[in-house]
């Protein structure tokens, strides 16, 4: 089953189409949990449970009774009407993570239906499962922004970096780029040498580097050094705009 977590038109919060008017539409479910960055989110009976910024999304156990399962694909295409969408509005497909529906028949109608209308479709994934670009030509027309995750999530190195994966994605994409959660210990523990790793494995290799934030206040308390960082390195800063602009709040 196909769920929906929540759909929103607002502003690309992160990577390179940072400020770009997005209709996101996020997806539930998640092959990982990445406790490591420590996110918390407090359920109806008072319990606290930890994972990453969008737990919301992720968590089946807790959440599945919030999300909106989907059995037709006029349900999403019914979302564009919604709102008053400027004509050909980016569409971002997020989660969770997005590919754990790769094969759904539903989800791929989806996007062909996205691309027939020109949107640009945009992917947020972690990039750990595979996409049959042969028997879905759809996602040739997409663009990925490759989230994959570093030691900081708290995965395990060989469940969360998928060279094949990788480098096929960004082969048979329309485009990549990659973008990474970095906070300030992990800086000085020395992500640089994961990072090249990551990068090598395919010969598109923009980076953006966001600061690891459950909310504006640690978004500010990491981001100088990120800023720092990447002036070192040579990647490109990216904020998470959203999280300055609106804090915590979700569906933004
Ligand atoms: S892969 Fe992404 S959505 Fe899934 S748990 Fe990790 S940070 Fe959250």
């Amino acid at each position: 089953m196909l769920y929906l977590v929540e759909h929103f038109f607002s502003i690309q919060g992160e990577g390179r189409y940072t400020g770009t008017p997005s209709l996101f539409f996020r997806f539930g479910g998640c092959n990982m949990k990445c406790e490591g960055f420590a996110c918390t989110e407090e359920l109806e009976n008072g319990s606290i449970i930890k994972g990453c910024d969008t737990i919301y999304a992720v968590d089946k156990e807790h959440f599945l009774k919030n999300w909106i399962p989907i059995k037709r694909v006029d349900e999403l295409l019914g979302v564009l009407d919604l709102y008053e969408l400027p004509k050909c509005v980016d569409v971002v497909i997020t989660g969770g993570e997005p590919l754990i529906y790769a094969n759904d028949e539903i989800f791929i109608n989806f996007l062909e239906n996205l691309h027939k209308k020109s949107h640009r479709i945009t992917f947020e994934t972690n990039a750990s499962l595979a996409v049959d670009f042969e028997k879905y030509p759809i996602y040739k027309e997409c663009i990925f922004a490759l989230s994959v995750k570093l030691s900081n999530s708290g995965e395990n190195e060989k469940k969360r970096i998928k060279p094949d994966i990788i480098n096929s994605i960004s082969t048979n994409a329309k485009d990549v780029f990659f973008k990474f959660s970095i906070d300030a210990d992990s800086i000085s523990a020395g992500l640089d040498a994961e990072i090249d790793e990551i990068s090598s494995y395919s010969h598109k290799t923009q980076i953006y580097c966001m600061p690891v934030a459950k909310d504006k206040e640690e978004l500010e308390k990491n981001t100088l050094e990120l800023v720092e960082y990447c002036k070192t390195k040579g990647y490109n800063f990216s904020d998470r705009l959203h999280m300055r602009i609106w804090d915590k709040e979700k569906g933004i």
